[in-house]
């Protein structure tokens, strides 16, 4: 077991990660728990590993985008499950990228799943526990005020650079990127980054090799759907992008 590089108190805790303060105000600890939650955390379980999985899996995928220029809050891994990242104020705003149809957008639009969608979509939500992440029109954004006209134009082109970044990779590796969602943060010089987590606890991803509708499905949904193979699934994804990335850094 790795010692914490936890310094400093706990900062904030999620359903999928606890960030803490470390001896250092430009870097902090970021944890990665077992835990397991959908439906706005009426499900609940403690999937073994999949702490582990996600870190590493987060770590890949914003080296590889790092690598195509897109600024991240990643610093470097810690350990089998800590991420040291740059503090952000994070926008509270989720940010979904589709390029199929798939869950909420079916559930609310006549749109079969699987329909493809190009140019992507991209859905902005109201980050917001208590009130169930609405999704937003860009009137009740405005009304919100948390984002500039110009911030919300940076929001967009930087997801559509994560969507483009991921998709080549994935694809790479034999698996379709369903859609996705993101978070941005500003960092103390004002830079909006992509801060969070990419994961498949955020991610539908699809094996491009496997016709049956749920077989193929590689991601948190097989925990929604009760499709048992979870950990399973998120240890394919990651022996996957492993194989086709460079070793992640480890934070010194
Ligand atoms: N998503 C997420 N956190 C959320 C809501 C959605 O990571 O709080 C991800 C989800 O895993 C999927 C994408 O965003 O990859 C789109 O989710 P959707 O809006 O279809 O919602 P859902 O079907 O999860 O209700």
């Amino acid at each position: 077991m790795t010692l914490s590089p936890a310094t400093g108190p706990l900062l904030y805790e999620g359903k999928a990660k606890r960030v803490y303060a470390t001896d250092r105000d430009d870097v902090v600890a970021v944890e990665y728990k077992d835990d397991a939650t959908a439906f706005n955390a009426l499900k609940k379980a403690r999937l073994l590993g999949k702490g582990a999985m996600n870190c590493r899996i987060s770590a890949l995928l914003f080296e590889h985008l790092e690598g195509l220029g897109v600024p991240t809050h990643y610093l470097g891994l810690h350990g089998d499950h800590w991420m040291m990242v740059r503090p952000v104020k994070v926008v509270p705003v989720e940010v979904v990228v589709r390029n199929l149809a798939a869950g909420s957008l079916c559930s609310q639009m006549p749109i079969a799943a699987g329909t493809p969608l190009a140019p992507p979509l991209i859905d902005l939500y109201y980050k917001d526990d208590a009130l169930g992440d609405p999704l937003l029109s860009e009137a009740r954004l405005e009304r919100l005020g948390v984002v500039t006209t110009d911030q919300l134009q940076a929001i967009r082109t930087l997801a559509l650079r994560v969507n483009e970044g991921l998709r080549g990779l994935f694809g790479q590796v034999g698996l379709q990127l369903v859609d996705f969602k993101i978070e941005l943060g500003f960092t103390a010089a004002a830079e909006l980054v992509l801060a969070d987590e990419i994961s498949p606890d955020t991610c539908r991803l699809w094996d491009l090799g496997v016709s049956d509708a749920q077989e193929r499905i590689l991601d948190k949904d097989r925990f929604r759907q009760d499709l048992g193979g979870v950990v399973e699934a998120y240890g394919e994804v990651l022996k996957r992008v492993q194989g086709v990335c460079p070793e992640p850094r480890v934070y010194r």
